[in-house]
């Protein structure tokens, strides 16, 4: 079966400028080319379904890709640890060039009179994956201390004070002082 990523421009490559509208919906992966990333870190899954909607426009030596994709990712919440499900869309707009010149080092290269949809895809929704996503905004997070989720229930939990560092924090002060009065 032809993946829908691979799209042929030989007939906007002769008709400049001409367009075409692709729109579909994929797997994410379904050749399982990117490794699952570790547990704590946002991710999408290989089989989630990616929408890809794109106007492919010609000019003289290349293709514009104008739109939009689509993918769920999952992650953990960076304060509380609970699960998250997200949706990253991401704008694009991208350029496939038969060379790559010196201006081209973004563009993606049209192969054999086909582009392939997949590389710019997957590489604007990892992109925008967040790097630590909220469960939500006001999360309050796991107290350090308990490990109570201050979201559920509350603690009494105070800062401990290290009479370690109070005593540092008194040579500090000393220290400091006898700096001054010897300067004055
Ligand atoms: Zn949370
Ligand atoms: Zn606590």
């Amino acid at each position: 079966m032809a993946s829908p990523f691979l799209v042929p421009v030989a007939q906007l490559l002769r008709d400049v400028p001409s367009t075409y509208v692709v729109s579909f919906e994929a797997p994410f992966d379904e050749a399982h080319e990117f490794a699952p990333r570790g547990p704590a870190e946002t991710d999408v899954f290989a089989e989630a379904t990616l929408k890809v909607r794109l106007t492919l426009q010609s000019f003289s030596g290349g293709l514009r890709a104008k739109g939009k994709v689509e993918a769920p990712w999952h992650g953990v919440c960076r304060r509380c640890s609970v699960p998250v499900l997200g949706v990253s869309l991401v704008s694009v707009d991208e350029r496939f060039v038969d060379e790559r010149g010196p201006e081209d080092e973004e563009a993606y290269l049209i192969e054999n009179d086909f582009v392939d949809l997949a590389p710019l895809a997957h590489d604007a929704i990892f992109l925008d994956l967040p790097l630590a996503p909220l469960c939500r905004e006001d999360c309050q997070g796991l107290c350090p201390y308990c490990g109570i989720d201050r979201n559920e229930a509350s603690c009494d939990c105070q800062v401990p004070l290290d009479p370690r560092w109070a005593t540092l924090d008194g040579l500090r002060f000393m220290d400091f002082t006898s700096d001054e009065s010897k300067e004055v």
